[in-house]
Formats: structure tokens, C-alpha cells, sequence
């Protein structure tokens, strides 16, 4: 029998939902995912992209202020905002992140009563580790998860066509 593939470990499965999430960022100077996460329930996500009535990164080009793209929210920040707009209660919630936060969209996870962040990648100039830690939000960095997705229909036999099937 062929060898069935590792199956992921929570954190590693709610990062690689981040990692899908972040396939929907319009900017292409940062593909940022993020998925609010509480008991194992996928709570909100989030991505980094235009507000909405707004051109994308992609088709209008960045809009540079002091070395940083304005025109996104980050995928952080959406996520938060998602989950307001649709009165999900947050508190004591994970945020699984694919990139370290900036410091202003750690300062808002805080705010937001996160529990934990996850987050397998580094980003450089940012406050955000000294105000998680001064917060005490506890902060797991895992290495990359297999960025492939495990999913392979034909190697379930239920899946198979038989002679029979339509
Ligand atoms: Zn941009
Ligand atoms: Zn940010």
C-alpha cells in the first residue's frame, strides 16, 4: 500500500489556512494570510487587500507612503474587522499569521484579547515582539508548513470509478 501523506498538526493545519488566505492579497509587496482562531473553529480570516470600492495594488499600482504601501489593510487587521462585522466575539482567540505583524497590527491583536499568535515567518523593523511580550501574548514560531496541499481523489477508493458509476 502506498504511504499516506503526514497528517498536519493543528497548528500547522490553521497556518497552512493562512497560507491560503494570503493567495487572495492583492499587493504585491506582501502576500499576508490570517485566521482568527478559537477551540480549534476557524473564527474570521483575513488577507492584505484594498478597502472595498478601491483599486488593487495589482492594477493601480502601491501607493508608497514613507517606504510602506497604504492602500491595503493588512491581513490582521481584516480579519479583526471581518469578525466585527459579523459580531464574532474574539477574545482569547489564537491568530494563526503566515508574517510577523507590524507594530500596528499587533497593537490591535492585542487589543483584541489574542491568546497567541502563530506565525512561521519574520518581519523585520517592527515593535511587534516587544508589545506581544510586554502584553503577554505568547508568540510560537514554526518553521514553513509543506506548502502543498495533501489532497489526491484518486487514491481514495470510495472516489474511483468503477465501471458502474455514472
Ligand atoms: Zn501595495
Ligand atoms: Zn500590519
Amino acid at each position: 500500500m502506498k504511504k499516506t501523506k503526514k497528517r498536519p498538526a493543528w497548528d500547522e493545519y490553521f497556518l497552512k489556512l493562512a497560507m491560503l488566505a494570503s493567495e487572495r492579497s492583492t499587493c504585491p509587496r506582501m502576500h499576508c494570510g490570517c485566521v482568527l482562531v478559537k477551540d480549534r473553529f476557524v473564527l474570521a480570516t483575513g488577507y492584505n487587500g484594498s478597502v472595498p470600492g478601491q483599486p488593487h495594488c495589482e492594477d493601480a499600482g502601491c501607493l508608497i507612503v514613507d517606504d510602506h504601501c497604504a492602500r491595503t489593510n493588512h491581513a490582521e487587521i481584516n480579519a479583526l474587522v471581518q469578525a466585527a462585522v459579523h459580531g464574532i466575539s474574539i477574545k482569547g482567540a489564537d491568530a494563526y499569521i503566515t508574517n510577523m505583524s507590524c507594530t500596528t497590527c499587533a497593537k490591535a491583536l492585542i487589543a483584541a484579547g489574542m491568546k497567541r499568535v502563530i506565525v512561521f515567518s519574520d518581519f523585520h523593523d517592527t515593535l511587534a515582539t516587544e508589545f506581544y511580550t510586554n502584553s503577554g501574548v505568547e508568540i510560537v514560531k514554526l518553521k514553513m508548513p509543506d506548502t502543498q496541499i495533501n489532497y489526491d481523489l484518486t487514491k481514495y477508493t470510495s472516489a474511483r470509478k468503477t465501471k458502474k458509476s455514472r
